[in-house]
Formats: C-alpha cells, sequence, structure tokens
C-alpha cells in the first residue's frame, strides 16, 4: 500500500477509531458495489464515522490527502451512486443510528443520517406515538437509512397520496466538502427562510455534501382503508385501470402492478395465495374518511370490472392486509428465486401512456434477448423493468445496459422522466442531456461547484462533470441481440 495511503488511514484511525476503518481488500469487497451490480469499484478505504463533527474531521483529512469522498448509507441504491471509481474513501453512516428526539406533541423526530427507515417507525411506536410516523416508505425502508432516503428523494408505496422523502423533510445538517458543517431549518418550525436548502440537498444523491442530521416530519397515519386486488390477464388491462383510475380524479394511498411472471416469483416466495394464471396484478388501496372510502371503493371497483379484471378481492381483515403488502415490499428480494443476477431499471411515463409503455418495455426486453419481468409503483406513472440477466456473462451486461438505455430513451420520448425515484446515480448519468438542455445541465454544475469547488464529493454522479466521466456502455456488437446483424 502507498505511503501516502497509509498516512491517510492513520489520520482517520486517530479521528474515528481503529476499528472505525476498513482497508482491507477482502472487505472492501462489500463495498464494491450498490444494488445496481453492472457498475462495480474497490473503495480505496471506508470509514465509519459516528457523529457529524467525526464526518467533519474525515472530510477535511480526506480532502488534504486530495482523494475523492463518497457518502454511503446502506448501499441500497439501484444506480451506482454510493460506489468509489477509481480511488476514493467511503464515508459510510452505518454507524450513525441515534434517534435524537421524537417529540410527538410537536410531530417531530430528529435522527443521525444512519437510522434506517423502518428503525424511525418502530421507535415512534415504542415512544407511545402508535399514530404518527415517518410517511415515506420505500420498500427497502428495513434496510435503507434516512440520509439515503433524502440524498435520493426515495420514494414508496403510499408516496402516491402522501408524498415522496422530500415532503417530509423539515431540515437537514451537512457536513460541506470543505469539512464546514451547515444547518437549515433546524427548529422544527417550516419558517420558509431564504433558499430551500432541504429541498435543495433532497435529491442530490450525494453531490453537494454529506448529510448528517434530518428533522423529520411526523404525520398521523391513516385509520380508516380499503384495500382490493384485481387480477387481469394482461398488463395492457391492469395499466388501464391505473390509468383510469387517475384520470376519475380519485387519488388512492397507493396503486402497485406487478406482472404475470412477478406474481408467480412472489407467490412461490411468500404463499399469499394470488393466482397462479393471472398475467397482471393491481394492488390498490384508498384512504380517508371511512364514510366516503365505500364509495370511492365501489367507483375504482367499476373501473377495474371496464377494464375486464378476472377477479377482484376485498382485503378488510388488517392481519391479511399486513401479509399483502409485505409480500409486495418484498418482491425484489424473491428475484433471487429466478435470476442469478438482476437490474432494476426506473423510469416514470405519463399515467395515461401506462398501457403502452409497458407492452413497448417488453418489446425493447425481447429485442435484446432479455427476460424483463415487472413490479412497481403504477400510480405514481413508476415503471421498473427487472433485466434478469448473469453478471459473470459481460456480453450479457452490455445487452443490459443497451436495452435499458432505449427504455429510458423512449420513456423520455413519451414525456416521462430519466428516474421515477432510484435517482441517476452513474447508471444513467449519460442520458442527462436527452432530458435536460446545456443550460440547465450548466446550472446543475453550477451549483455543484458552489457546494464543491473542488468536485470532491461523489463527482461524475446525477450532474454531468466536467472533471470525471465514468463509462459502462460499451458499442454494441454486431450479431448480438439488439446489434446490428
Ligand atoms: C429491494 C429494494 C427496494 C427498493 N425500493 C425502493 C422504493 O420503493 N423507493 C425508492 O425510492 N427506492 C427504492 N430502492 C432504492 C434505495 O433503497 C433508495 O434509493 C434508498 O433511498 C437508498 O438509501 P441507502 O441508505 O441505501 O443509500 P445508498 O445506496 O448508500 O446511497 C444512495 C445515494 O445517496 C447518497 N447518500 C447516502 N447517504 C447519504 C448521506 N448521508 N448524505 C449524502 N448523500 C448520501 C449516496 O452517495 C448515493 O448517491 C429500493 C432498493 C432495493 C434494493
Amino acid at each position: 500500500m502507498a505511503t501516502a495511503l497509509l498516512n491517510l488511514l492513520d489520520e482517520l484511525q486517530q479521528i474515528v477509531g481503529e476499528r472505525g476503518v476498513l482497508s482491507d481488500a477482502n472487505e472492501l469487497r462489500v463495498y464494491e458495489c450498490d444494488g445496481f451490480p453492472v457498475a462495480k469499484g474497490l473503495p480505496s478505504a471506508v470509514v465509519f464515522p459516528t457523529n457529524t463533527d467525526q464526518v467533519a474531521a474525515c472530510v477535511k483529512t480526506i480532502a488534504r490527502h486530495n482523494m475523492p469522498i463518497i457518502p454511503r448509507g446502506s448501499g441500497t441504491g439501484l444506480a451506482g451512486g454510493c460506489v468509489a471509481f477509481g480511488e476514493g474513501v467511503l464515508i459510510s453512516t452505518s454507524r450513525m443510528t441515534k434517534i435524537e428526539k421524537i417529540d410527538l406533541k410537536n410531530r417531530l423526530a430528529v435522527v443521525q443520517a444512519g437510522v434506517r427507515n423502518l428503525a424511525l417507525t418502530d421507535a415512534i411506536a415504542a415512544a407511545g406515538g402508535g399514530g404518527l410516523h415517518f410517511s415515506p416508505d420505500p420498500s427497502s425502508q428495513r434496510a435503507s437509512t434516512i440520509g439515503g432516503n433524502a440524498a435520493t428523494n426515495a420514494g414508496g408505496i403510499n408516496t402516491l397520496k402522501h408524498g415522496v422523502t422530500t415532503n417530509h423533510i423539515l431540515g437537514v445538517e451537512v457536513v460541506m466538502p470543505d469539512g464546514s458543517i451547515v444547518q437549515s431549518r433546524a427548529t422544527g418550525l417550516y419558517d420558509g427562510i431564504g433558499p430551500d436548502l432541504p429541498g435543495l440537498l433532497c435529491g442530490s444523491e450525494g453531490t453537494l455534501g454529506i448529510i448528517t442530521r434530518l428533522w423529520c416530519r411526523l404525520v398521523p397515519k391513516p385509520k380508516h382503508f380499503r384495500t382490493i386486488y384485481a387480477v387481469f390477464d394482461s398488463t395492457y388491462n391492469c395499466c388501464k385501470t391505473v390509468a383510469d383510475v387517475i384520470a376519475s380524479g380519485i387519488v388512492p394511498t397507493s396503486m402497485e402492478v406487478m406482472d404475470g411472471a412477478m406474481i408467480r416469483v412472489v407467490e412461490d416466495a411468500f404463499h399469499y395465495g394470488f393466482p397462479l394464471d393471472a398475467q397482471a396484478l393491481l394492488l390498490l388501496e384508498i384512504d380517508g374518511v371511512d364514510q366516503v372510502l365505500e364509495e370511492q371503493l365501489a367507483a375504482v371497483t367499476d373501473i377495474c370490472r371496464l377494464n375486464k379484471a378476472m377477479d377482484i378481492k376485498q382485503c378488510s381483515d388488517p392481519k391479511r392486509r399486513m401479509e399483502l403488502w409485505s409480500a409486495r415490499k418484498r418482491a425484489f428480494g424473491a428475484i433471487g428465486r429466478i435470476s442469478h443476477s438482476y437490474c432494476t431499471q426506473d423510469a416514470c411515463v405519463p399515467r395515461s401512456k401506462l398501457p403502452e409503455a409497458q407492452e413497448r418495455i417488453n418489446q425493447i426486453g425481447a429485442k435484446h434477448g432479455l427476460k424483463i419481468t415487472n413490479v412497481f409503483h403504477a400510480g405514481d406513472g413508476n415503471v421498473h423493468p427487472i433485466l434478469l440477466f448473469d453478471e459473470e456473462k459481460p456480453e450479457e451486461v452490455q445487452r443490459v445496459l443497451q436495452a435499458s438505455q432505449e427504455l429510458l430513451e423512449y420513456c423520455i420520448s413519451i414525456g416521462g422522466a430519466l428516474t421515477g425515484e432510484h435517482g441517476v446515480g452513474v447508471e444513467k448519468l449519460h442520458l442527462m442531456p436527452k432530458m435536460f438542455n446545456p443550460a440547465t445541465l450548466d446550472t446543475f454544475l453550477k451549483i455543484k461547484k458552489t457546494f464543491d469547488p473542488e468536485q470532491r464529493v461523489n463527482d461524475g454522479k446525477l450532474i454531468p462533470s466536467d472533471k470525471l466521466y465514468i463509462e459502462l456502455l460499451k458499442p454494441i456488437a454486431p450479431n448480438t441481440p439488439g446489434g446490428a446483424s
């Protein structure tokens, strides 16, 4: 190991202790990727601070050694955002797990950035605030951190009605790339003074600094629900139902779709009782005032029938309802049963175009010789085609990247967005110019450079950089699926 790196490790150990720094090549393998297995890179080291002052001291030290810095939460991201490409030190928040305050009266929680999403909900319940919760609920909520949720502006199953992470963050504390500590709106009250720093930091994917503490809004849990699932003989009809419900003016809490292959994977893993011959399944929940829910339920049921639902089941037993949502949330985890590796794509399309988009996405998969299965937050217009492949086969990896590019470009071309919730990371960086004009991209880069003039923190992710470009995609070879033949 080079002397300069040894010196850096030594200085970092003085800040966080010997057990707070990893540099052994085998141990570093754990940190070579996130949930996007296509983009891999070994960091030079991983450091585990336990508080903001340690983060600030680590940042200053790493900067003095002129090394890149990459913030990392739990590594559940799906766009390669927390991976080091070339040399760089990962600053992990996984030991910053203190819930500092739960203030039920003022509906506020203050947490360190490494607190897991579900851990906060559990702690609120334990503090006697069972009626309140932190609403953002990404399906990764058992593992992903609130800092990571804010950095990616995570969505989830109930964000259709209740909003994404940025709508629930009142304030942030951030260690800037020069090691200074900035706090915004940290009083717990929405004061609206000055630029909206939490808004800017939410969704910045670790490119502007390291979030160390968050002031989280707590909101009442909905008390009354109606939950149904409807099965269809085609994803087209299922997605048409979603589009029609949105067009009707009803805003459900959630509208989640699984295609036939996904239904069978989930059923095989969790034995909920889904029909194995269905080609698509819609999970739909509405919440609100009990008296109006019956009327809304009748309206959505009618829409399901008009779109030829084969069966519609109401799920009124609370235990069965929990099982239903648990099966949905664990769907991604079950894919390992059918594929060695998978790449979860993520884009957004106008809801009215969901039915045709879903068909086109599957055609693109077939063109590139890839199996695609789908499970997605359809109500938000999110699409999550999951491309199945074997990461040991480089040619297959390239086909995954080609197919991903084609389907993302298609979604943008029909008025959609490059990402629905997983972010841009390194994965979609090359497609940012398809989404934004040069003046907009230039503005993003100017914001980045205002926070981070040396472009040290997570450069080459989210915002096209004038310093660093990480190339994942190679030119398509002739005579391969998707290539010229
Ligand atoms: C099974 C599964 C289901 C998922 N479901 C959803 C879903 O429903 N909705 C959704 O939106 N996403 C989902 N995701 C994606 C992922 O869980 C989210 O993006 C999550 O918010 C990432 O949190 P993390 O702590 O794992 O962050 P990481 O993966 O560690 O990092 C993600 C990005 O945030 C940055 N970052 C992390 N922590 C900080 C910090 N403290 N300060 C500054 N930057 C930071 C990193 O640099 C990186 O760019 C899912 C992923 C999996 C594997």
